[in-house]
């Protein structure tokens, strides 16, 4: 097929202005012109949308004429609602049958898996339609009994789904409908193998949605081999700002403790109603939280080694306003839809510069005013240029009364490893001074006591407690512990592989593989998508594990948030 007869649609709008461009930015089109019937215009109405965002005026059309469609859009841009609508439409008649569902939304996170799930419970609240949600840390059996029940939409993560399908507990062959959200964070996470695999298991005649932020070649090679002349709708990425978000940068001297000190001045001086404090390692995520806590304040964190159960907790305390703090790293936070905040902290300078407008987009959402105030020591500065230069602007400088800021010679603005020994920068002596003698005497008693409960808690359910999560008992907990260079250093480099399941739980599905599964797929018309923006390969992420763990624990009754009980 000629290229030219799928021109990309361009819907042009910021995608980091999250809210303000739902709100501000919207289409001409209307929802009423889109072909959508009557109950999902309630809910649509109920849901409180006035009018489709460019992704969904330019997907809803072609997904409800039966498209195959390549979304390359962030989260924020509405795209979620521009899937399950016309999914909610198309399954709207029919009936599943036992473990045959009929479509399938493939989510790279068990997070992005359930509010997926729970947009699903707002547009389809006039329908009938049955959900299930396969993810790690819910029980098997649980999820099986819906499975037998049959079910209409299927939202899973790759590694659990493919865990029930070798069991035998679910068959992909009523399949009608497969969207893959975030293709690229899929492949960012090692998830493709498993996609594709389950994209074989798929019967051919079927509709696909593929969204994305960029299309590396990894994703178009899936596109071009499983999608059947696709529709590509194109969100345009600008790397602007929110015009609401008051930016700025303070400089600290110092290491990680006069980083704290300084974030702990910050908040009390800025007027917090609710932030997020993003870490860079999740090792430091637990340790600053910690801190915090010590220091009065009401902080939780969010980081890949919590089981799952305690995630949604904190994020549902946070959500209500029981937490004010959410200290997070970045794949535990990314595409989750959190509220309004009037403050992000970026306790370090992100290490990929996109990463600092999905951070900041976290506030003056909806023409709200916002604050992103960016904590910079010597460490951080080898990652300032990159997201000056996305900016197109330096961050303005900040300083917080009674913090010594590092100054801003150029000098300082070199990384630490390029910066001559005598121009060392004297560390802050007030700075300092400011970590109390109470968390000094604190951080050993803490450690002690974090590693009493956490790891009787952890033997005594059964658990693997993953390498990662142990090292961090034994040596992130206290913050003096990662002060030193060598800590920082081993948290870099541990950084967690994402850790997929205990390999052990996954071994027999070689041998349980079915045949089918294993025969080459007489494959679609190869199609050459129309896609143009082939981003440049980008530099593999620090991996978080966002990841489907079989082996967590199942949620408590009393956990289980109401969709998932349906
Ligand atoms: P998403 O990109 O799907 O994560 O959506 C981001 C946020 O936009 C969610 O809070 C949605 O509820 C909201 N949203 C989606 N579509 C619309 C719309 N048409 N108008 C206003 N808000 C929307």
């Amino acid at each position: 097929m000629e290229l030219l007869d799928f021109p990309v649609l361009h819907a042009h709008f910021p995608l980091n202005t999250r809210q303000c461009a739902i709100s501000t930015q919207t289409s001409n089109m209307k929802f009423e012109e889109m072909g959508l019937s009557d109950p999902l215009l309630s809910a649509i109405e109920s849901a409180g949308y006035e009018n489709p965002t460019p992704i969904q005026a330019e997907a809803i059309p072609h997904l409800l004429m039966g498209r195959d469609i390549i979304g390359i859009a962030q989260t924020g841009t509405g795209k979620t609602a521009s899937f399950t609508l016309p999914m909610i439409e198309i399954l709207s008649t029919g009936r599943a049958r036992a473990r045959m569902p009929r479509s399938l939304i493939l989510e790279p996170t068990r997070e992005l898996a359930a509010q997926v799930a729970e947009n699903f419970e707002v547009y389809g609240k006039n329908h009938k339609l049955s959900m299930a949600l396969l993810i790690g840390g819910v029980s098997f059996s649980d999820q099986e009994d819906k499975l037998d029940r049959g079910v209409d939409v299927l939202i899973a993560t790759p590694g659990r789904l493919l865990d029930h399908f070798e069991r035998g507990k679910v068959l992909l062959a009523d399949i009608r409908v497969l969207v893959v959200d975030e293709a690229d964070r899929m492949l960012d996470m090692g998830f493709i193998p498993d996609v594709e695999r389950i994209i074989k298991l798929l019967p051919q005649i079927r509709q696909t949605a593929m969204f994305s932020a960029t299309m590396p070649s990894e994703i178009k090679r899936l596109t071009d081999a499983y999608m059947m002349n696709p529709r590509t709708v194109q969100v345009d990425a600008q790397a602007s700002a929110a015009q609401t978000v008051t930016q700025g940068l303070l400089r600290v001297s110092g290491g990680f403790k006069e980083k704290r000190a300084a974030l702990r001045k910050l908040i009390r001086d800025s007027g917090v109603r609710n932030a997020i404090v993003f870490c860079n390692r999740k090792r430091d995520v637990a340790t600053l939280e910690k801190s915090l806590r010590t220091h009065g304040f009401n902080a939780a964190g969010l980081h890949g080694d919590m089981h799952q159960s305690a995630r949604m907790e904190t994020l549902a305390k946070f959500r209500d306003g029981e937490i004010e703090l959410l200290v997070a790293s970045d794949v535990a936070a990314r595409g989750l839809d959190i509220p309004n905040m009037s403050h992000v902290f970026n306790f370090d300078v992100p290490m990929h510069a996109e990463d600092y407008i999905h951070r900041i987009g976290r506030t003056g959402r909806a023409g709200k005013e916002g604050h992103a105030y960016t904590l910079a020591t010597r460490d951080d500065v080898k990652f300032l240029g990159g997201v000056e230069r996305l900016l197109g602007k330096p961050i303005p400088p900040i300083s917080a009364s009674g913090i010594p800021s590092a100054g801003e010679t150029s000098a300082d603005n070199r990384p630490a490893a390029d910066q001559p020994d005598d121009q060392e920068q004297p560390k802050s002596q007030s700075v300092k001074g400011s970590e109390t003698a109470e968390e000094k005497s604190e951080a050993p008693r803490r450690r002690r006591r974090s590693r009493r409960k956490a790891a009787p808690d952890a033997q005594s359910q059964g658990e693997d407690v993953p390498q990662e999560a142990s090292e961090q008992l034994d040596a992130g907990d206290s913050p003096e512990a990662s002060e030193s260079p060598e800590a920082s250093k081993s948290s870099e480099v541990s950084e967690p592989q994402e850790a997929r399941e205990p390999r052990n739980a996954r071994a027999p599905r070689k041998s349980r593989e079915p045949r089918k599964a294993r025969e080459p797929r007489e494959v679609r018309q190869p199609v050459r998508s129309d896609t143009s923006r082939d981003a440049p390969a980008r530099a593999p992420r620090i991996r978080d594990d966002d990841h489907d763990d079989a082996s967590g624990p199942a949620f408590g009754n009393d956990e289980t948030p109401a969709f998932l009980l349906r």
